[in-house]
């Protein structure tokens, strides 16, 4: 089975967030199910430090609305891991990602210079699996400009929604980029909706996991596009993430300060809290909970949540906090002020840094993930693996992942809440630190619980593998 699999990020060469991640150890755990997977990416400024690595295998003129431009297919190949950059100076190498005033024109190129990579494989592409808005336009330009043409006669397309709430909404004037009449098909709301586009074309569509699949066949959790995911409902499914258990593993982590075990676990969790808190200069009582989010500071999060709930714990209890992420402002800020006011209580890292998140996950006892709504989530997964207990609202794969502490039967792994209100979600914060602190056996039966729940790769990749099936034999 020969599938392209296109992306706007792929850690670790460029990474916004899960989609990155995803991108990354779906095609890797997909090979190991046999299937011929190559991954196809914009060539960043990211990607310039891997330019000696890369060779170079084709070159099109992209003609898109009036412009036309070139772009360089670069293939880099690590033990049959396939990834394909796609080169263009002009519209890729920029100091970030996303936010452009041409970000149409940007991923427009790409959905074509994805199309056009398949007239250079020397294999015949099945499936081109596409994920999220940037690569929206492909199997509509597929069947208007693709189709008459042997290598793309009986090529199929899985959309994969990462996250519903980016769409992709440009103005009228976009709708040339096309090359097309005007259609409908594109158009949500007087506007240009790549993911619509998507939505409307593809062959199917998955999000990524069961709860949520069903979520956004709501109005509530929709983002406008409930009813054109209703209209494709029979074909909409959810597959849930997996974490790359290579790379969060506690046992053999490189980036965490101690490894440990299930057997070394509370030595191996306390040292790794004593050089974090060491390192960012916090005297505190190692005794103490530490508890921690690791995320996009964007109001998805649920940010405001922990906001308004976190100066109350630092007062009544001995908790402390660590806090890594940038994003809103009005966040950044909050996390700076109350950083200032108890610096030996609070630790907060304003940026993006993978080696401190793996000691974050390490070192916490507790990981918030209050979430308005999470497609999937992997923070609270990842947590887990680390036995940090996470506490999470009952929202998308939060509710699928997170089994809610049952203090009669003495089950499950976390801790959930569903009202978006800051008393319930403080209530269940107290009640983890007062399980951690009076309960200590019961507190380490249910984090060894959580350490032992298998969210590895290769079940999604089984999943995937059989909706692939099911497409392309369909
Ligand atoms: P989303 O995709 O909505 O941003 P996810 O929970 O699905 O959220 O994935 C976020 C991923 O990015 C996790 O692996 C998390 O550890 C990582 N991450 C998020 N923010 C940061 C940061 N500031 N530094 C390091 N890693 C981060």
């Amino acid at each position: 089975m020969n599938v392209l699999f296109a992306s706007s990020e792929v850690f670790p060469f460029s990474k916004t967030g899960g989609l990155a991640d995803i991108a990354a150890f779906l095609p890797k755990a997909l090979m190991k199910e046999e299937v011929n997977i190559y991954t196809v990416t914009p060539y960043y400024s990211s990607i310039i430090k891997y330019h000696d690595k890369l060779e170079l295998i084709g070159e099109k003129t992209i003609y898109f609305g009036l412009a036309n431009t070139k772009v360089y297919y670069y293939l880099l190949n690590q033990n049959g891991n396939k990834t394909i950059f796609i080169q263009n100076q002009h519209y890729y190498e920029r100091d970030y990602f996303y936010g452009f005033e041409d970000d149409d024109k940007r991923y427009m190129l790409f959905s074509y210079a994805v199309l056009e990579l398949i007239d250079i494989l020397d294999v015949n592409i099945q499936l081109i699996h596409l994920n999220d808005w940037q690569t929206g336009p492909i199997p509509y330009l597929l069947d208007e400009h693709y189709r008459y043409r042997d290598k793309y006669k009986h090529i199929h397309t899985l959309l994969t929604i990462h996250n519903l709430e980016y769409q992709g909404s440009f103005t009228y004037d976009t709708s040339r980029l096309f090359n097309t009449e005007f259609n409908y098909t594109y158009i949500h709301f007087n506007r240009v909706n790549y993911l619509k586009a998507g939505i409307e074309r593809a062959s199917k569509i998955n999000t990524v996991s069961p709860n949520y699949r069903n979520e956004i066949l709501t109005e509530e959790f929709g983002f406008t596009l409930d009813g054109a995911l209703n209209n494709r409902s029979d074909d909409l499914t959810g597959i849930l993430n997996g974490i790359d258990y290579d790379i969060f593993n506690p046992s053999k982590d490189k980036l965490i300060y101690k490894n440990y075990t299930t057997r070394n676990l509370k030595l191996g969790k306390k040292k790794n809290k004593e050089l974090l808190l060491k390192e960012y200069n916090i005297k505190t009582n190692l005794d103490a909970p530490l508890i921690s989010y690791i995320g996009r500071l964007a109001s998805q999060k649920g940010i405001e949540l922990i906001e308004s709930v976190m100066e109350d714990i630092i007062q009544n209890s001995n908790a402390n906090f660590f806090i890594l992420g940038s994003g809103d402002e009005k966040y950044q800020n909050f996390f700076n002020y109350i950083k200032d006011k108890y610096p030996n209580r609070v630790g907060y890292y304003q940026g993006y840094n993978e080696s401190l998140a793996h000691k974050i996950y390490a070192a916490s006892d507790i990981f918030l993930m209050p979430s308005n709504f999470e497609p999937c989530g992997l923070g609270q997964m990842i947590s887990m693996r680390y036995a940090t207990v996470p506490i999470v609202r009952e929202v998308g794969g939060l509710k699928d992942t997170v089994k809610p502490y049952n203090k009669y039967t003495n089950e499950g792994t976390g801790f959930s809440f569903y009202d978006k209100d800051h008393y319930v979600f403080k209530d269940k914060i107290y009640e983890a630190i007062n399980m951690y602190t009076y309960e200590p056996v019961k507190w380490s039966q249910l984090i060894r619980r959580a350490m032992k729940e298998d969210f590895g790769l290769k079940q999604m990749a089984k999943k995937y593998k059989s909706l692939y099936n099911e497409i392309i034999g369909g």
